[in-house]
C-alpha cells in the first residue's frame, strides 16, 4: 500500500474488506466490549475505548495518508492536541506560532499553562531566528502551524524541523489548513501532525474529530497511544466512519477547493473595492516561493481587507449570500467569517493587533460549489459598497 498514490490510499489503506461478510465498506462496529475466547485470548480488540476495528481502520488510513507509522483518532482537534502536551512533563516550555487557531492558543494558555507549569513562548516562525532565540534549557516542544489562521503565513518546515533536531526539541505541526493532501510534514522531518479532522479531511461540516500521527514508534508515541487509552477523549466508531467516508474524496475535493480559492483571490485582488488579499498562491504574496515548495496547492483559504472599513465590511457580511456566515472551515460549501469577532474573539484585541489580526480582516473557507457562482455572489455583494 505504501506505494500507492495517494488518492488510492485514501480509499483503499486500512479499508480492506469485512473478512466476516465481504463488505467493502469498513463497517460502524458499533460495540462496547469483545467476547473473549479465555481470559486474555481474543482477535486483538477487548474494549472500544481501548481499540475499535471501525477506528482502527482510520487510524491506519490517515497513518498510510501521512506517511507515519501510526495514527490516534480523537474526539475533536482539541482532544487530540491536549493529549500532546500532556506528554511533557511538568515546568516544560513551549515554542508556539504567535498567529495561532484561537482554540489551540485558549487550550495552551488558559489550561495547560495553569495545571502543567508550562510556559509558552509565541514567536512569529516567519523569522527562524526568532524561533532559535526563544530555546531554553527547559524547551521541549516547537508547535507550528501553517499555513496559519487567519493571516495565512507560510513557515518553512523544514529549517523548524531541522532546528528540532538539533536541539532534541518535540516538533508538532498543525497540519488542518493544509491538509494531508497538500502538506506532509512528517516527511519533511516531523515529530508529530495533528488535525482538527472537522476540517477538510471529513470535509462535510457534520462531524467534529481530531487526529494524531506519530513519524516514528519512539517514546512520544507510545505515550500518546496510552494517553489516548488512559483519558479516554477518543473518536466514536459512527464518526470514524464517516471521517473514513470523506477522507475518500479528500484528493478531488482540495484540488476544486485550490482552484475555486485561487480564482475567487485573483477575483478579489483586482477589485477596487478591495485593499489587500492574502493568498499564498498570489505571485506577490511574501509566501509565494515557500509555499511553492512544500505545499502541493496553495489551499482554500482567503483572507482579505475591503475598502471602508468597519461599516463596509458590515454591509458586505450582509449582502453575501452562497457564503455563510458561520465559523469553521474546510467543508464543501463555501463560509464567511470575521475573525476577531468570530473564531479568534478568545485572542485578548492586544495579542490579536500585535500580529495583525485587524477587526475587519474576512476570511473566506473557499468550497467546492461552481467558481462562477461564487464570483458572481462576491460581485454582487462588493456591489453594494460605494
Ligand atoms: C478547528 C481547529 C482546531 C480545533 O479542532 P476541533 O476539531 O474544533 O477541536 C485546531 N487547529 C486548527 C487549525 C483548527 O482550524
Amino acid at each position: 500500500m505504501s506505494s500507492h498514490g495517494f488518492a488510492t490510499k485514501a480509499i483503499h489503506a486500512g479499508q480492506a474488506p469485512d473478512s466476516a461478510t465481504g463488505a467493502i465498506i469498513t463497517p460502524i462496529y458499533a460495540t462496547s466490549t469483545f467476547v473473549q475466547e479465555r481470559p486474555g485470548v481474543h482477535k486483538g480488540y477487548e474494549y472500544s475505548r481501548s481499540g475499535n476495528p471501525t477506528r482502527s481502520a482510520l487510524e491506519n488510513c490517515i497513518a498510510a495518508l501521512e506517511e507515519g507509522v501510526a495514527g490516534f483518532a480523537f474526539a475533536s482537534g482539541l482532544a487530540a492536541e491536549s493529549v500532546i502536551i500532556d506528554t511533557l512533563p511538568k515546568g516544560s516550555h513551549i515554542i508556539a506560532t504567535d498567529d495561532l487557531y484561537g482554540g489551540t492558543f485558549r487550550l495552551f494558555d488558559k489550561v495547560k499553562r495553569e495545571l502543567q507549569d508550562l510556559e509558552i513562548t509565541y514567536v512569529d516562525m516567519t523569522d527562524e531566528s526568532a524561533v532559535v532565540g526563544a530555546i531554553r534549557s527547559n524547551t521541549r516542544l516547537i508547535w507550528v502551524e501553517t499555513p496559519t489562521n487567519p493571516l495565512l503565513k507560510i513557515i518553512d518546515l523544514e529549517k523548524i524541523a531541522a532546528m528540532g533536531t538539533a536541539h532534541e526539541l518535540i516538533t508538532v505541526c498543525d497540519n488542518t489548513f493544509a491538509s494531508t493532501y497538500l502538506q506532509k510534514p512528517l516527511t519533511l522531518g516531523f515529530d508529530l501532525v495533528v488535525h482538527s479532522a472537522t476540517k477538510y479531511l471529513n470535509g462535510h461540516s457534520d462531524i467534529v474529530a481530531g487526529l494524531i500521527v506519530a513519524r516514528q514508534d519512539d517514546e512520544v508515541s507510545r505515550r500518546i497511544r496510552f494517553l489516548q487509552n488512559a483519558i479516554g477523549s477518543v473518536l466514536s466508531p459512527f464518526d470514524s466512519f464517516l471521517l473514513l467516508r470523506g477522507l475518500k474524496t479528500l484528493a478531488v475535493r482540495m484540488e476544486a477547493h485550490c482552484a475555486n480559492a485561487h480564482a475567487i483571490a485573483l477575483y478579489l485582488e483586482a477589485h477596487p473595492k478591495v485593499r489587500e488579499v492574502l493568498y499564498p498562491g498570489l505571485p506577490g504574496s511574501p509566501y509565494h516561493r515557500i509555499a511553492t515548495r512544500q505545499m502541493k496547492g496553495y489551499g482554500g483559504m482567503v483572507s482579505f481587507y475591503l475598502q471602508g472599513g468597519a461599516e463596509g465590511t458590515e454591509r458586505f457580511l450582509q449582502a453575501i449570500q452562497l457564503f455563510s456566515l458561520a465559523e469553521s472551515l474546510g467543508g464543501v460549501e463555501s463560509l464567511i467569517e470575521v475573525p476577531a469577532l468570530m473564531t479568534h474573539a478568545s485572542i485578548p484585541k492586544e495579542v490579536r493587533e500585535k500580529i495583525g489580526i485587524g477587526d475587519t480582516l474576512i476570511r473566506l473557507s473557499v468550497g467546492i460549489e461552481d467558481p462562477d457562482d461564487l464570483l458572481r455572489d462576491l460581485e454582487q455583494a462588493l456591489a453594494t459598497l460605494n
